[in-house]
């Protein structure tokens, strides 16, 4: 019995997805994406499973946009009980599946499918996921604070920009292109009556980012800058102060600039890493209906450098 480290091709699901059966353990449960191969879930998600004695492993698919309708479609025959999806596939999938939650919906982008009686549900963990971490690093919760969002029109943003919302905190979201906020903004007002009015769309000047930051107590990096080692901080210098909190989602290499920032403000700080884990461990959750074994993932996770979801 081994975990597989092969790239799978999305075509390996049609005709029964004999290839994962033969495996052993069998193969019920993947990743789709495009890139695939550097993803960090197949070992964190494994180490899960083994713990919890189900004999199916979890694999990599590389699946190119124009594939991702049929590889869904083929889940149910291929015996698979779900799949996670990363990059690009998130929003497409929207379209495609049977079932989708209400926050997935307003999230715009789906990141777990579970197979259910031939049906395809959906679910995002991305924002939950976020949320179990935020209480984890800071031990404190959201609700009434004023948090700003760096990129909240994008796909990590927008989830934790909805997610802010349902625990009753306060989201500004800020982005380069401004109107894909607004959009955002107006499409929440209209469709959320519970929600309408709280969440602000605003632009990235540093004037307005300076205005903002003086009543912000939560400050979040969805954008992609932090990423590469010689990226800027999406924050001007001198904003942050001792009383903020700065998550960074970014969770691949080491500090960022804008924790770099935080630190030097002496601001409370925490990068992506636990929402990486704690959106796996709630993805596991749904596919098999009972807690998910935390440090065992945690213990995967950490004893990878570099990784992507
Ligand atoms: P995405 O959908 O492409 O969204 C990126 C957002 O960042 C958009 O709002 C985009 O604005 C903005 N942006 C891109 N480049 C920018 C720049 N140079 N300056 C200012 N804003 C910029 O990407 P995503 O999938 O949400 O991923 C975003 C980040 O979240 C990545 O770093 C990823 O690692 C992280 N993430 C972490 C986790 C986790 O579990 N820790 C999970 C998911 C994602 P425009 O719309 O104007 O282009």
């Amino acid at each position: 019995m081994s975990e597989s480290r092969e790239v799978f091709a999305a075509q390996d699901l049609s005709e029964g997805g004999e290839i994962f059966r033969r495996l052993n353990p069998p193969a019920r449960l993947a990743i789709f994406g495009d890139p695939v191969a550097h993803s960090a879930s197949p070992p964190m998600h494994n180490a899960a499973l083994r713990e919890q004695h189900h004999k199916l492993q979890y694999v990599r698919i590389l699946v190119k946009p124009e594939e991702l309708s049929e590889a869904l479609r083929n889940l149910s025959s291929a015996d698979f009980i779900g799949t996670s999806l990363t990059i690009p596939h998130k929003q497409a999938a929207l379209a495609l599946i049977d079932e989708i939650t209400p926050e997935a919906k307003l999230m715009g982008a789906i990141n777990t499918v579970a197979v259910r009686d031939g049906k395809l549900h959906g679910y995002n963990t991305d924002g939950l996921g976020f949320v179990a971490a935020f209480h984890e690093e800071f031990s404190t919760g959201l609700r009434d604070k004023n948090i700003l969002i760096l990129g909240g029109a994008g796909g990590a943003g927008r989830a934790i920009a909805v997610q802010c919302l349902i625990e009753g905190g306060i989201p500004s979201i800020a982005n380069r292109n401004k109107s894909k906020g607004d959009l955002l903004k107006a499409l929440i007002d209209q469709e959320w009556d519970d929600y309408a009015g709280i969440l602000k769309s605003l632009d990235m000047s540093q004037e307005t980012l300076a205005a903002a930051l003086k009543s912000t107590e939560v400050i979040i990096n969805a954008t992609p800058l932090g990423m590469k080692a010689d990226d800027s901080s999406p924050l001007p210098d001198g904003l942050l102060n001792a009383d903020h909190i700065v998550y960074d989602t970014i969770y691949s290499g080491g500090e960022t600039a804008l924790l770099r920032q935080a630190l030097f403000a002496g601001a409370k700080c925490a990068n992506g890493f636990s929402m990486l884990l704690h959106q796996g461990v709630l993805q596991n959750a749904i596919w098999f209906g009972e807690p998910a074994p935390l440090e065992t993932m945690r213990i995967a996770l950490t004893s990878l450098k570099g990784t992507t979801s």
